[in-house]
């Protein structure tokens, strides 16, 4: 049987690159959920339709394809429509487009085959906000990562600064407040600690010693 960690939190945490690093490590593979709110949330906006509850969503969801895939290096590409558009749906525009279009139940609904069955053949480190609780309830491993809004902020904009991105670091926490709240108001999954996870708080911790945190949390686990 395949082993699934769930690792859930909110949005800048570190979860992608800590989980991406452990993963590693393990040889697990690492598979990025957000990136396929991005995807659809990305989809949305080049079709002009709003990231809101509406026959339009019903009628885009029907229309595309998103495809869940990994490079040579092991590394996750999303495809919509058959383009790989893992780049496009970094920016912060896509951030917010895909914190609003997964408060869609339908979206939800949409992406959990696709998340379950990667998990059934294989070992992996699944990162995300309902993962624990909704998508692999079963996991024997459950992480709920987590750091003070603005230490998640002052990552999130050391990233985007040396990707030579313009960007306001009072922007990026503002952002960070509104996305926690969008993602831990909504009606359908919300980001919350599954009962039986454990936190793992970064906001003290450098890179090196919050990979060591999470795969010491595994290691005990399986
Ligand atoms: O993790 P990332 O920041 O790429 O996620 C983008 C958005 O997708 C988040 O703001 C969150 O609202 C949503 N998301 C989600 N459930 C997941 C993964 C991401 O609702 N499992």
């Amino acid at each position: 049987m395949s082993t699934a960690v769930a690792l859930d939190g909110p949005a800048g945490a570190g979860k992608s690159s800590i989980a991406k690093r452990a993963a590693k490590e393990l040889g697990f593979i690492y598979v990025d959920t957000g990136a396929l709110y991005r995807t659809i949330g990305l989809a949305a906006t080049r079709a002009k339709t709003e990231p809101v509850d509406s026959p339009g969503i019903d009628a885009l969801l029907e229309k595309i394809k998103v495809e869940l895939t990994f490079n040579e290096n092991g590394d996750q590409v999303v495809l919509l429509d058959g383009e790989d558009v893992s780049g496009e749906i970094r920016t912060p525009e896509a951030s917010m487009t895909a914190s609003k279009i997964s408060a869609i139940p339908k979206v939800r609904a949409y992406l959990l085959d696709l998340q379950r069955d990667i998990a059934k053949n294989s070992d992996v480190i699944m990162d995300g906000r309902d993962i624990g609780t909704v998508v692999l309830p079963d996991a024997q491993v459950k992480i709920f990562l987590t750091a003070s809004p603005e230490a998640r902020a002052g990552r999130r904009y050391k990233e985007l600064i040396e990707k030579g991105m313009s960007v306001k670091y009072e922007d990026i926490l503002s952002d960070v407040i509104e996305r926690d709240y969008n993602d831990t108001h909504r009606e359908t999954a919300p980001l919350k600690a599954a009962e039986d996870s454990v936190t793992v708080d970064t906001t003290e911790l450098d890179f090196e010693q919050s990979v060591e945190a999470v795969i010491s949390v595994i290691k005990e686990k399986i």
